[in-house]
C-alpha cells in the first residue's frame, strides 16, 4: 500500500490529497530537502504562504523535484494585513510570480480581519480565481459562523477551511460545520507541533499497529476524512508521516485518540484573533 492509495478529499471541485507537507519555518537547505524526500514519499500536496518567507525556495524545490506540475498541489495564502482588494491581488500576483509553477491549486485567507469588510476580501479572493491565479479558493483560520458568512459572500466555490486540528483539539463542531458547506477541513499543527506524541495512550497504539505516534495521529485525521498537513526538517519523518496507507484503526482506536482532547488544547491563539466559538 502506497500514499496513492489513501483517499482524496473532495470539496466543491477540489480533490485534495490528504497528507499535504507543512513548510513554515522551512528555509534554505533543510526546505529543499524536505521538498524531495516529500516527492520521493508520494507527498503530492505542499503548502507555504508569504508569511513563512520560503516561496521562492518551495517553488524551486518543486520545480527541481521531478513531479510534473499537474502531478501536485500548491497552497499558498494571503496575509490577515493584506485583504483590502487592491493589497489582496497584490499579494496574490506576487505569490504567484514568486512560486513560478503557475496557478496556484488553493488560495487562501490566511487569517481574518475583523477591521476589513469581510465583503471586500471574499470578493478579492473570488476575483482571484476567476483572474487565473488559483485554481480553487477557500479560508483559514475561520470560525463556523465566520464561514457561514463567507459562503453567504461569495460567487466562486469555497474549498477548504484550514484550522489548527490535532487530537488534543476537539474540532468536530467545525468539521461539521465545513461539511454542510462541502469544505474541506485542512489541519494545521497535525501533530500537535510535536508535543502530543509522547502521549501514552499513542505509544500503546503505536506499539499494537507497529506504527510510530505520529502516524497514528495522522491515520486519525485521514480516517475522519480531513486533511492533514505536517512539517518536518526531518526526510526519514517526512517519509513516515505519509507511510499511512498500510494499517487502519478501528472505531475503539479512533475514540482513543479523540480522547486525548482537552478544554486547553489549543496551541494556536495569536494576538488578533478576538475569539474562538
Ligand atoms: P506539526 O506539523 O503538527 O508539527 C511539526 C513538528 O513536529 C516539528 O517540530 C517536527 O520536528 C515534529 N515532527 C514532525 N514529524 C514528526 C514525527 N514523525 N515524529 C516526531 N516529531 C515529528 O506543526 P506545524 O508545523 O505547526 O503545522 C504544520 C503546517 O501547517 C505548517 O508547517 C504550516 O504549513 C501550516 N500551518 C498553518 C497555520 C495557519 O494559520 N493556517 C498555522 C500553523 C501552521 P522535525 O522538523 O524535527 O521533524
Amino acid at each position: 500500500m502506497t500514499a496513492s492509495s489513501l483517499p482524496r478529499v473532495a470539496a466543491n471541485g477540489a480533490s485534495i490529497p490528504p497528507i499535504g507537507l507543512g513548510t513554515w519555518q522551512l528555509q534554505g537547505d533543510v526546505l529543499a530537502a524536505s521538498i524531495q524526500a516529500a516527492a520521493d514519499a508520494g507527498y503530492r500536496h505542499f503548502d507555504t504562504a508569504p508569511r513563512y518567507e520560503n516561496e521562492a525556495g518551495v517553488g524551486a524545490a518543486l520545480r527541481a523535484s521531478g513531479l510534473a506540475r499537474d502531478e501536485y498541489f500548491l497552497t499558498t495564502k494571503v496575509w490577515h494585513t493584506e485583504l483590502t482588494a487592491d493589497a489582496f491581488r497584490r499579494s496574490a500576483e506576487r505569490s504567484v510570480q514568486v512560486l513560478g509553477v503557475g496557478p496556484v491549486d488553493l488560495l487562501l485567507i490566511h487569517w481574518p480581519n475583523p477591521a476589513v469588510p469581510l465583503a471586500e476580501t471574499i470578493g478579492a479572493l473570488c476575483q482571484a480565481r476567476r483572474d487565473g491565479l488559483a485554481r480553487h479558493i477557500g479560508v483559514s483560520n475561520f470560525s463556523a459562523s465566520r464561514l457561514d458568512h463567507a459562503v453567504a459572500l461569495a460567487d466562486e466555490p469555497l474549498v477548504a477551511n484550514q484550522c489548527e486540528h490535532h487530537p488534543r483539539l476537539d474540532q468536530s463542531a467545525l468539521i461539521a460545520a465545513c461539511r454542510r458547506h462541502g469544505i474541506a477541513l485542512v489541519g494545521y499543527a497535525p501533530i500537535g507541533s510535536g508535543n502530543l506524541l509522547d502521549d501514552p495512550a499513542l505509544a500503546t497504539l503505536a506499539a499494537r499497529h507497529g506504527k510510530t505516534p505520529a502516524q497514528v495521529v495522522l491515520r486519525w485525521h485521514v480516517q475522519q476524512g480531513t486533511v492533514a498537513i505536517p512539517r518536518s526538517s526531518n526526510p526519514g519523518r517526512v517519509a513516515q508521516n505519509i507511510d499511512i496507507a498500510d494499517f487502519a484503526l478501528d472505531a475503539a482506536d479512533m475514540a482513543a485518540v479523540s480522547a486525548l482532547a482537552r478544554p486547553d488544547g489549543r496551541i494556536f491563539s495569536p494576538a488578533w484573533v478576538e475569539t474562538w466559538e
